[in-house]
């Protein structure tokens, strides 16, 4: 392939010729996290179901279900498109999906061979999906999503989640299980916080499952719980099914999230937005070409992996200013930057530069980007 047209590296590429700004992917740190986590679940005796909204990427994903993943989860009818024909065979979209036609499209993807489950949270919603499903003659799993403190969708637990399950059966959908998600949660600082959040959260799903027995409803699967708080959600003996996504790479606010007295995160950094600098005609300033068109502020700034004597200080559209009060950056030198939030920085790249020793392994197409409908 011809560097230059459309891609920012080419197999064989060392890191120090990749074209700048571009996302790249640590092999081995992807890998140990990856084989971390499944670890992890399989110790705790849950099956993982990562979320594949983070990377959007069916390369990752097929890792990741090589590792031991049962499947993936995504939040849109558009990106599980991608991840089918791409190949992923069970997705739940672990999201409400309204409206005939996202419906009927979410509908058909059976017909590619997968098997695909998604979540409701009201009557009115139990009764589209049975349409779409119905017009065309397939099956779609249906989770009753619980709200269990972080206040999007989801209808309360116990009595009314119990209601809106017996409207799934008596609609004729197979009734999956409850999804249980602290969005909220995830990003709480301290591990007793996060642990005491996530002890509320088991509650409701308890109540919530004796009710479905009371009423003879039988509830095979209980999913939620991300990079934050799986530990707690694994060990809780009613989860069933642990949805993580960030922890394949990791970004600057989860760094933020402390383990047990304080630790660091036990999952790695593997994605780093590749920056250059460009300018030094300011004195205890350098300027990178890594901006807001390549990254996503909004969970804070970016941080200069590996260096203390730097830092990235602010960003307009496709500059990024370094504060470096030692001037020791030269124009060309390179920087990664961990992103401070990974879900939607990873949405404005078409591609992952795969990196091992240094040099480029492989190019994988950022395959869902853009598939928020
Ligand atoms: C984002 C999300 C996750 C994954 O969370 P991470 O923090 O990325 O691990 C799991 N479940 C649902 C429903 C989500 O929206």
């Amino acid at each position: 392939m011809d560097v230059g047209y459309d891609v920012p590296a080419e197999v064989g590429m060392a890191e120090a010729e990749v074209e700048t700004p571009c996302l790249v992917v640590d092999l081995a740190a992807l890998e140990r996290n990856i084989a971390r986590m499944q670890a992890e679940a399989d110790a705790m005796g849950v099956a993982l179901r990562v979320h594949g909204k983070m990377h959007k990427s069916a390369d990752v994903a097929q890792l990741q279900i090589a590792a031991g993943a049962v499947g993936v989860c995504c939040q849109k009818v558009s990106e599980a498109e991608a991840f089918a024909r791409a190949g992923v065979a069970d997705i739940l979209v672990s999201n409400q999906v309204r409206g005939a036609r996202k419906l009927a499209r979410l509908a058909r993807l059976p017909k590619l061979g997968v098997r695909v489950a998604v979540c409701v949270d009201d009557a009115a919603g139990v009764a589209e999906l049975a349409e779409a499903v119905r017009a065309e003659g397939t099956d779609v799993g249906v989770l009753v999503e619980i709200d269990v403190g972080a206040a999007r969708c989801g209808v309360a637990p116990g009595a009314e989640a119990v209601a809106l399950a017996q409207a799934v059966v008596a609609a004729g959908l197979p009734f999956v299980g409850l999804q249980a998600y602290h969005g909220g949660a995830q990003h709480i600082a301290n591990w007793a916080d996060r642990e005491a959040a996530i002890a509320s959260v088991v509650e409701k799903v308890r109540l919530t499952l004796g009710l479905l027995e009371k009423a003879g409803i039988p509830c095979p699967v209980v999913t939620g719980a991300g990079t934050g708080t799986y530990p707690f959600e694994g060990g809780s003996g009613v989860f069933t099914e642990l949805q993580c996504g960030s922890y394949a790479f990791m970004d600057a606010d989860y760094g933020r999230v402390l383990g047990p007295q304080g630790t660091a995160p036990v999952f790695e950094n593997a994605l780093f937005v590749l920056t250059e600098v460009m300018s030094t005609a300011g004195p205890g300033r350098a300027v990178c070409d890594a901006g807001l068109k390549v990254m996503s502020l909004e969970s804070g700034l970016p941080v200069v992996f590996g260096r203390e004597d730097v830092r990235y200080a602010g960003a307009s559209d496709e500059h990024g200013t370094l504060e470096d009060p030692g001037n020791v950056l030269r124009v060309g030198d390179r920087l990664r930057l961990v992103p401070g939030h990974i879900d939607p920085t990873c949405n404005l790249h078409d591609w992952y530069v795969g990196l091992r020793d240094g040099r480029t392994e492989c190019l994988w197409p950022v395959t869902a980007r853009g598939k928020a409908y």
